[in-house]
This record gives structure tokens, sequence and C-alpha cells, in this order.
């Protein structure tokens, strides 16, 4: 039994309070170990050690800031498979990917933000002919709040961490409830690479209790969040009269839309990983399919046929596809939407059921699921499931393509697949999402703005838009 501890000041301590709370593995749905059920009593401490240690960390040389985050970086490459095991049994993910995505992505957050900070030069104006120069010089807001989701632990949590502390803030970070393991392991490494006591505090517990005292706390000046568009409401709202600055990574019910001019093979091969990645569990996948009326039946049965393909197993299993969802609560909201596609005339062309592995009866398995709909209105295109489960439609031209994959709440992603130049210029322009993918799905280049709009969120992250999220602008006006 793993007894997790919180990460304050440099040194692993017990909750204040000594309550605890399960930690589930979604392998076997065994109990396999504690996390603290901190309180607002914790998170005052962490603000403290923050606190004190700001004045220090602010002045730091960015050039010794990017040395420690490059570090930092540099450790966890040296520890993958310590990593890559830790978040696999606490996620569900497979091993493989967990070890490819996951922590190898941790690490470049690291690597990328040591050496973005070096490169984040402020902007000057000379006033000509009013004998004055403008500068601005982009200062760190103070203490932040970092508080990210269970389904790309480490990857969302350090993706957060990163540009805060290289911007010289000092950080209370609450990692997810359901997946504490690697942001528990990280304390560890940051001590490793030198990073001052107190600059990062990683304090665990649940969202309405330990979240809630990060977002209350009138010290805590800007939250940096992901997760469910709801809890996004919530924290909006607490910090709105606080004027926080907010960054809100949300949901997402994305379109895949695929025309007969595409490239088909590629084409089938990526929307597998859209649709199926990491159990369905992340923020981008396609789960909506939307085929043109000329290929629909072609591609429904070959997407059946390579989806039957898929390995359902244990996820410390080099050759699985599908691990396990994250915990049993999840897995029951999933088969929910399901069947409340059935009712709504939804047909399904495969999977569906549980599934039961040799040894661990009790996870959390499901099949990779394919929903044929006859309308986008059904509330499994409407909502956000955030499982192995895509649905699919047909469409007749380009307007309804677009219509129908703008009708929706959310606007996170969308991706395209046409060969048609022309085609591709007029649909992106016109999507109302964050991000368009177009003959690819989920390639990230580290520089470029990440979010969404409508209820998909507000802000963005990613490349100097982090840096700027984490700094306040000040401009100063000097007359000579
Ligand atoms: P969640 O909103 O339940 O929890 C996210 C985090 O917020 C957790 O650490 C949780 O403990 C905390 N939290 C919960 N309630 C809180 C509150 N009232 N105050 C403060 N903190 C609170 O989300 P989840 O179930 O962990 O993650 C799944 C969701 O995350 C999905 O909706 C998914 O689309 C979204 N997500 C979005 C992105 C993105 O980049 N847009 C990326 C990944 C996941």
């Amino acid at each position: 039994m793993t007894k997790i501890q919180n990460f304050i000041n440099g040194e692993y301590s017990h909750p204040i309070s000594n309550g605890w709370i399960d930690n589930y593995c979604p392998a076997n749905g065994e109990v396999y170990g504690q996390i603290p059920n901190s309180t607002s009593e914790d998170i005052e401490i962490a603000v403290e050690a923050a606190k004190k240690a700001f004045p220090k960390w602010s002045q730091t040389t960015l050039e010794k800031r990017s040395r420690i985050l490059i570090k930092i970086s540099e450790l966890l490459e040296a520890n993958l498979d310590l990593f890559a095991k830790a978040e696999s049994k606490d996620n569900g993910k497979p091993i493989s990917l967990a070890k490819t995505v996951d922590i190898p992505r941790a690490a470049s957050n690291f690597r990328f933000y040591g050496n973005a900070i070096t490169q984040f030069a402020s902007e000057s104006h000379e006033s000509i002919g009013q004998n004055a120069i403008n500068y601005t010089l982009r200062q760190p807001i103070g203490i932040v709040g970092c508080i990210s989701p269970w389904n790309l632990p480490l990857y969302l949590f350090t993706w957060k961490i990163a540009p805060a502390l290289a911007t010289g803030n000092c950080v209370i970070a609450k990692p997810s409830e359901v997946t504490p393991m690697t942001a528990y392991l990280l304390g560890e490494i940051c001590n490793e690479a030198g990073l001052p006591k107190g600059v990062l505090n990683i304090v665990h517990g649940l969202g309405n209790t330990t979240g809630q005292a990060i977002v209350k706390h009138p010290d805590i000046k800007a939250i940096s969040f992901t997760g469910g568009t709801s809890t996004g409401v919530t924290i909006a709202k607490i910090a709105a009269p606080m004027f926080k600055k907010l960054s809100l990574e949300l949901g997402g019910k994305n379109p895949n839309i695929i025309f007969a001019d595409c490239d088909y093979e590629k084409m089938l091969e990526t929307t597998i990983r859209s649709s199926f990645s990491n159990q369905g569990q992340i923020c981008l996948c396609g789960s909506r399919i939307f085929v043109e009326a000329s290929i629909y039946e072609k591609f429904k049965k070959d997407f059946v046929a390579k989806v039957k393909t898929l390995k359902v197993g244990h996820p410390s299993d080099t050759d699985t596809d599908i691990g396990a969802l994250v915990s049993k609560q999840h897995l029951n909201k999933v088969i929910d939407y399901i069947n409340i596609a059935k009712k709504e005339n939804g047909i399904v062309l495969h999977g569906g059921k549980t599934v039961s592995i040799a040894n661990s009866e009790h996870g959390y398995y499901l099949e990779p699921t394919i929903i044929e709909v006859s309308s986008n209105k059904c509330s499994i295109n409407q909502e956000e499931v955030f499982g192995p489960v895509v649905t699919i439609m047909p469409f007749k031209n380009e307007k309804e393509a677009l219509q129908l994959a703008n009708d929706v709440k959310y606007g996170l992603s969308a991706t395209l697949w046409t060969n048609d130049l022309s085609k591709t210029m007029r649909i992106t322009n016109l999507l109302k999402t964050g991000i368009v993918w177009v003959n690819t799905w989920m390639l990230r280049d580290l520089r470029t703005p990440f979010g969404g709009v409508k209820d998909s969120g507000l802000g963005r992250e990613g490349g100097f838009e982090a840096l700027h999220f984490f700094t306040e602008a000040k401009n100063i006006c000097l007359k000579y």
C-alpha cells in the first residue's frame, strides 16, 4: 500500500487532519494506496511556504531557472520506466502509451519551457517625436494554482507547472485525486534537480475540498485549470469576485469529418487512434465521426472490421491497445451513455459491453464501441462521454458537414480529412473550434496555442501563450 503524501516546502508530509482517501487500481479494481484528504489548512501551509520562497525565486536568473527545469526533464527521462509503470497502474492506460506519450511529453514540457523562458523578451517602443521610451516588464504573478485532471495525469500537470515556474511564480498544484501517483513522485525529482523549497507545492485531495481551497485562497492570484466544463463554471464563479486570472481548458465533443477525396488508408488508421487512444479518454478524441455519403458504407464496414482487431487487455501488457477505464464510477457513466444512445435509436455496430480479463475480473474494461446515429441532436452526440465510444453518421455535402460539426456546445478541436485545398481553407476558416487538424490528429508542436472556444474553455495554453498567462504586463513610459 503506497501512502501518498503532500509535497510542501520541499518535504513530504501527512495532511494536517490525517484524513485519507483510497486509491484504486483500474486494472483490477483493488485499493492499492491512499492519498491525503487535504483541507484548507494544508493549502494555508503550502501558501505560506510559497510566499517565503517567492522573493528569491522571482529574482533567480533566467539561466538558473532554465537549468533547473531542464534538469527536471532529464531526471524524468532517466526514470522513464518508473514513471510509466506508475502512470499505467494508476490510470489504467496501456504501458506502451505511458512510455511513448505521457512521460516523454511531461519531460518535454519542462525542457520546452526551460528553453522558452530564455527567449521570452519584453517589448519596447520608442515614441518618436515625444522623447519617450516605453518598455514592458513581464513580471511573475506571485503564487498561482494549477489543477489538473486524471486522463493525462503527469502530461497535463507539468504542462501547467513548467511555464508557471519558468516565469518565476511559486506554485500550489493539485493533481486529480484519481491519479495522484506520478505527481507524488515528481516532488523528489524536483528536489534532486535543485528546485528551491517552497517553489512548487503539491497538495493532494478532492476537488470540492482541496481544489476549492486553492481557488478560494485570496493570495493565489491565478488559476490554471484543466477538467470538466461544469467544474470550470464553479471555479469561474468563485474566482470572479477576486478578479483572479483564469485559464480554463474544459470538455470537448470533437468532430472527425471525412470526405471521399481523402487518403483513405491513412484516415482509417488515424481514425482508430483518434477514437480510442487512452480508452477514448482524451479531450481531443474525435468522438463524432461524419462521413461523406458516397463512402459511408465502405467506411462503416472497414472501420468496424479494424476496431474488432483491437485488443482490450491488462494495462501492463505491451500488446494491449485498450486498457482499463479510470474508475468504476466513470465506467458506469460511459455504460449509461451507451444505454441512452440505444434508447434514442442509436445502433451499436460494435462493442458496448464490459470485458473480463483473466486474473483481473474486477477491472474497469469496456469494448471499443461504435454507434451509428441518424441525428446529431441525440445525447451521445451532444454530451461528452469521455470513453471508448464513437458515433458515425453520413453527410451529403460540405455545407451539411460544417453545420453538423459546429452544432454542439463545445468547441475544442476538429479533424478534417480531404485532399482538396480550397475545401480545406473554406472549412477550417468556419469551424468553431480552437484547434483543427487536417489529414492528421494530435500532432502537437509545443510552440502553438492550445485551447477551445464556446464551452470548451477560456484562454490558451502552450508556447508563449502560457508565459503570457503566468505573467503580468507592466508598461513603463520614460520621458527623456
Ligand atoms: P474534473 O473537472 O472532475 O476534475 C479536474 C480537476 O479539478 C481534479 O483535480 C479535481 O479534483 C478538481 N476539481 C473538481 N471539482 C473542483 C472544484 N469544485 N474546485 C476546484 N477543483 C476541483 O475533471 P476530470 O473528470 O478529472 O477530467 C475529465 C474532464 O477533463 C473532461 O471533461 C475532459 O474533457 C477534460 N479535459 C480537458 C482538457 C483540455 O485541454 N481542454 C484536457 C484533458 C481533460
